[in-house]
């Protein structure tokens, strides 16, 4: 007789083959920047060239504005804001962003080395020399076209930063005392909001989840009609992560992970996703969906996920991976409460000084 406890397996099959999702060229979302003197003056003549190689890897969350994907050099945008924010708002983003893009051209392993630092510690990021330089330009053209120094406070300010970084941050901006400018309202570029994710049924990729019991027990005998309804849709982002889209529920799915990470890893990312859909909709979640990733619902969902691993005989540190996208979302403080409530350990604490 074996004394090694046998390891639980899920009876679910999942469906890896999935089309690799494309990358949206930046041109056919923005265009005109090739006009704008601050974008002329980070890349010269070689502006057209750069813009027109430029691509975009959609991010459908809520909390997602815009960044560098580091892996490839193109451009990450959040769906919510391309659709909502206003222009101002999202040229001003473009502008900061395309120094990024230099400055990775330019100075990679120094890129990378500094961006690295505020992916693990976002306490890090208004202290990082390369957001410094990048947001130093944005504010200038922020105030050529007529800003106040107000308007351009509360446009730089992202969550809650420690203090102490903030103002000097703020300080390195150096924000004009004069009057500002005459205000520009029309900008010679075009913005085009609209995405189309491709959708495709949850029952595709994901099959025998309706004879899970602790499926069941979410939904009895709704459980095919739900299943059933919900749309998947695949992304390429940093955060290996299935979860639902806050504005229409379908699901959001990492497709390196989803194609590579053991059944196990994936059902509970599955399992994890179902429960928030069940919190959410009983109106467990919070008023605003902007503060959706800290409501009661969610701890409830992570719990009910935690649960389920521990059943299956994982690990801590197995449990862990599935909260990676969430650590990315959350304030520090915030994240180490919701890892105490779950009953997990803090990650050791490895940032230096
Ligand atoms: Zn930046």
């Amino acid at each position: 007789m074996s004394s090694k406890t046998p390891r639980q397996r899920v009876p679910i099959k999942i469906n890896r083959k999935v089309p690799k999702p494309a990358l949206a060229p930046f041109t056919d979302h923005f265009q005109g920047f090739e006009r704008v003197e601050a974008v002329r003056k980070v890349f010269g003549d070689r502006t057209e060239e750069v813009l027109k190689g430029l691509k975009i890897g959609f991010v459908p969350n809520r909390q997602m504005y815009m960044g560098i994907r580091d892996n490839d050099g193109n451009l990450a945008v959040g769906t919510h804001h391309l659709k909502n924010s206003p222009t101002q708002m999202l040229y001003l983003d473009v502008v900061h962003e395309l120094v990024h893009i230099n400055q990775r051209m330019t100075r990679r392993k120094w890129f990378h080395d500094e961006f690295m630092k505020f992916i693990e510690d976002r306490g890090l990021y208004y202290a990082s020399p390369i957001e410094i330089q990048a947001y130093e330009h944005t504010v200038r053209e922020a105030e050529r076209i007529g800003m106040s120094r107000d308007e351009i406070t509360s446009y730089l300010r992202i969550g809650d930063p420690p203090a102490n970084t903030w103002r000097k941050f703020l300080k390195e901006m150096k924000l004009s005392a004069k009057q500002p400018n005459k205000r520009v309202t029309r900008f010679p570029v075009k913005i085009k909001r609209e995405t189309t994710p491709k959708l495709y049924a949850f029952t595709e990729f994901f099959q025998g989840f309706e004879r899970l019991p602790a499926v069941r027990d979410l939904f009895g005998d709704s459980t095919e009609a739900v299943l059933a309804g919900i749309k998947v849709q695949f992304v390429d982002i940093p955060w290996g992560t299935i979860y639902p889209n806050e504005d229409d529920g379908h699901f959001v799915i990492t497709h390196g992970y989803f194609v590579k990470s053991p059944t196990t890893s994936v059902y509970l990312d599955a399992f994890l996703a179902l429960n928030l859909v069940k919190s959410f909709s009983s109106g467990n979640g919070a008023k605003d969906p902007d503060d959706l990733w800290e409501s009661p619902a969610t701890l409830g969902a992570y719990s009910a996920m935690v649960k389920e691993a521990r059943r299956l005989a994982q690990s801590d540190e197995q449990i862990l991976t599935h909260l990676q996208l969430l650590s990315f979302l959350m304030p520090k403080p915030a994240y180490a409460r919701f890892l105490k409530a779950l009953g997990l350990p803090q990650k050791q604490d490895t940032t230096v000084g």
